[in-house]
């Protein structure tokens, strides 16, 4: 196993990291009381934190707090002391605006070399950088990153197919950043271009900024020939970087001596005990310009008890299947995105490009499910097609307890994301 000096926090005693966590609390919880007027009015009469647990005194942070605030209200620095701004496009309207000192770009670079070492990156790597550069996180949060680590970076930023495959192939890249959806588009476009990723000196994949599962990951790592390693992040804490899966690949280590999780019930607020399922509420513990005092994730997950086989001590929280408001309620039932890709997936001849479209007809919901299946299965007898569409029909109805309208399509008919992928339509509000 390599081992970075970098990564030397992940492997602290747990009453040592309690320990800097607890300093590092105190001190953000008082740089955010003091700068911030909206902590300052949420904290009235603050007086200090004693303990570990009694960050749950503390007031929550949501992301409409970053909207409310827009664009510099939640900064903590004087702007002479910002050297970075970044920002999150919204579904609607004005994006949120993240502010970085120096000193908050050295602890980004320092999670993510830790985040590259964790899953096995060395300095003699050569990293294809396929996150998109500028105001979104992940293309400047990998590049330091993956620098600082002593790798070969390629900047290539997203888009561009046939380039990013001429790339990989002809400069012996070893491992890719990008969404794991845009990793999808590049091995098929590959194949048709006469190119097998699994050939290549390719080994791992840093995918992230999207939820994906594990039946996903599965098919990524036997057609690309690769492991596949989820990484997460939000801008609204830091970027990518917050946590990552090392090579046992069992739940991602938070880096928790700058970023402190919890998990609470959604509905209640109230934490939950260590195991439970819950929200992901995040704690900035060293950010200067912009310390966020839990915020709500909106991200479901779990800790994971116990030691990981790899040795480091970082608490691991499960992958996020799911995030508190992407539930779909279908005629009265909740859905999530991520159940119907498991159960596709499960069936042999898809192909992981799928589409969730949901309409009302007389008031009634009707959900559609377009999935892509392999050319063989498409070209063959109408018998294959058939047996095919019950079989997904059947394990749709059997995962989600609903009956969804399935419709077979051959492959390349679903439009490819070269970023994050929009696979749920929801039109059942148009007239
Ligand atoms: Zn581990």
């Amino acid at each position: 196993m390599s081992f970075h000096p970098a990564s030397a926090p992940d492997f602290l005693p747990r009453e040592q990291m309690n320990a800097l966590q607890l300093d590092r609390l105190q001190k953000v919880a008082q740089r955010a009381y003091t700068k911030v007027e909206l902590f300052r009015d949420r904290m009235r009469g603050f007086d200090g934190v004693h303990s570990l647990p009694e960050i749950a005194d503390l007031p929550f942070t949501t992301k409409s707090d970053l909207r409310d605030t827009y664009p510099f209200g939640l900064f903590a620095s004087p702007i002479e002391q910002v050297v970075r701004l970044h920002a999150s496009s919204g579904t609607t309207g004005k994006p949120i605006v993240v502010a970085y000192t120096k000193e908050d770009l050295d602890v980004w670079t320092n999670v993510m070399v830790r985040a590259f070492a964790a899953c096995g990156l060395t300095r003699g790597d050569i990293i294809q950088n396929a996150y998109g550069y500028g105001l979104f996180t992940g293309g400047l949060g990998a590049h330091y990153g993956a620098e600082a680590l002593g790798a070969t970076v390629i900047p290539i930023s997203g888009g561009n197919t046939e380039r990013q495959i001429m790339v990989l192939k002809d400069f012996n890249v070893t491992a890719i950043c990008c969404t794991p959806s845009y990793f999808l588009h590049l091995l098929e476009r590959a194949g048709e271009m006469g190119v097998n990723i699994a050939d290549l000196p390719l080994r791992a994949g840093i995918f992230g900024a999207e939820p994906w599962t594990d039946s996903m990951r599965a098919r990524i790592q036997v057609s690309g020939g690769i492991r596949a390693y989820d990484i997460y992040g939000l801008t609204e804490i830091i970027g990518p970087g917050v946590a990552i899966e090392c090579e046992a690949q069992d739940g991602l280590h938070i880096f928790e001596d700058h970023f402190y999780p919890e998990i609470i019930d959604p509905d209640t607020g109230q934490p939950l005990p260590e195991g439970a399922e819950g929200e992901l509420v995040l704690t900035t513990l060293s950010k200067q310009a912009m310390p966020l005092l839990r915020y709500r994730t909106r991200d479901i997950t779990a800790l994971i008890p116990g030691p990981c086989r790899c040795g480091r001590t970082l608490r691991r929280m499960r992958r996020i299947g799911r995030r508190s408001d992407d539930m779909l309620i279908v005629r009265g039932v909740n859905v999530f995105p991520s159940q119907i890709e498991t159960a596709l997936l499960a069936v042999e001849g898809t192909l992981p490009h799928y589409q969730i479209v949901l309409t009302r007809d007389k008031g009634l919901d009707q959900m559609e499910v377009l999935v892509e299946v392999t050319s063989e299965v498409f070209s063959d007898k109408v018998g294959a097609l058939e047996g095919l569409h019950d079989r997904l029909a059947a394990a749709l109805e059997h995962t989600l307890g609903i009956r969804a309208h399935v419709r077979l399509v051959g492959p390349q008919t679903i439009q490819r994301s070269e970023g994050k992928a929009k696979r749920v339509f929801d039109r059942r509000n148009l007239a």
